[in-house]
């Protein structure tokens, strides 16, 4: 199965607006559904030197070897340099990152400023270019403002496409700048095949988790994300009876050891989640992700108190923010549990 055939609805959309696409186009949408590779498809679509009646890249083309290797001069990808390295795995290498720096996590203004020789010189194919863009709230001010000073002053012929998961962290003007393009959830039966065809099985448990999102949910079933997650669920389902400092060394462990950016932030996600379902539970209802953990978690709903639950939760976005930063993720996961554990004892003592 084919990303366009994923997000049909969307991508017939897409190939109606290609006479009159706008300079900038921004696809949004939650994460793991699609997007950046939705993004690609029409990127390579545009470049094609041949595309198909159904508007997808023909595949034989000289763009389209070009697209496929990575190396078509009409063509830039910016993303962040950790992420650049993850298409290309294997190496296998768990010597740790002693001497070596960091990839970066952001888009770097640098790579803004190196798109300015990319968009006066003229096309080598006399068609149009393209700058994918991902995921674009990885820009801080100076950067984005960087990328704005093209986005107002437009060049013919070319396209920018942003993507993202959280719009909203972009800068208004940036925002202001792009006609946006809101990705809906693929539907239940088109993410199933997604998920059956790229070999993945227990397709409906891995969705649920995933939020409805296939990509991610091939990722849970098939990828590293569900060893991160395994661990954080083995200690929350401990509810009261977790021990916060035995529990941050052993997923404090886990998260250093994902090569993946951002797995700290992967983590309290999962956790908002994991608070979802609790909530539901709490109030009644069936939960939505943690299908396979609703014995634990609605005994763990049981002993805690909702105001206490929805707390927490508001908590968690201040925790999110939190490791958008550098910090020491040992100690922000002992405060995390901490908190946590505090939630389920059914008795506070009073303190004096
Ligand atoms: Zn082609």
């Amino acid at each position: 199965m084919n990303i366009y055939d994923l997000h049909e609805e969307t991508w017939k959309r897409l190939g109606e607006w290609r006479d009159r696409l706008p300079h900038a186009l921004l696809l949004t949408g939650q994460r793991g559904i699609g997007k950046f590779d939705l993004a690609r498809a029409l990127a390579g679509s545009l470049l094609c030197e041949n595309p198909l009646p159904s508007r997808v890249a023909c595949g034989s083309c000289l763009a389209c070897a070009w697209m496929a290797q990575g190396n078509h001069p009409d063509f830039r990808l910016v993303q962040p340099e950790a992420l650049a390295g993850d298409e290309g795995e294997g190496g296998g290498n768990d010597a740790g990152s002693s001497g070596k720096k960091k990839p970066s996590q952001q888009i770097i203004i640098d790579q803004i400023r190196a798109l300015d020789d990319f968009l006066h010189v003229g096309t080598h194919r006399q068609g149009m270019r393209v700058v994918l863009l991902h995921p674009a709230e990885a820009m801080n001010r100076s950067t984005a403002n960087s990328l704005l000073k093209s986005l107002e002053e437009p060049v013919p012929g070319t396209l920018f496409l942003l993507v993202s998961n959280e719009p909203e962290r972009l800068i208004p003007t940036i925002r202001s700048r792009c006609q946006q393009l809101s990705i809906p959830l693929p539907e239940s039966s088109r993410a199933q095949a997604w998920m059956a065809a790229a070999g993945v099985k227990e397709a409906a448990h891995w969705l649920a988790l995933a939020g409805g999102s296939p990509l991610l949910a091939v990722e849970l079933g098939s990828g590293d994300e569900h060893v991160l997650l395994d661990a954080l669920v083995a200690e929350l389902a401990k509810g009261g009876r977790l021990d916060p400092l035995v529990a941050a060394a052993a997923v404090d462990r886990v998260v250093k050891a994902e090569k993946r950016p951002a797995s700290l932030k992967r983590l309290v996600e999962w956790g908002q989640k994991w608070f979802v379902d609790l909530i539901l539970l709490r109030t009644g209802q069936a939960p939505r992700y943690f299908l396979a953990q609703s014995a634990p978690l609605r005994e763990l709903a049981r002993r805690a108190e909702l105001p206490d639950l929805l707390a927490f939760n508001r908590k968690a976005l201040q925790y999110r923010q939190q490791c958008e930063q550098p910090l020491n993720s040992r100690l922000f996961l002992e405060d995390y549990f901490l908190n946590y554990a505090l939630l389920f004892e059914p008795v506070r003592e009073a303190h004096g």
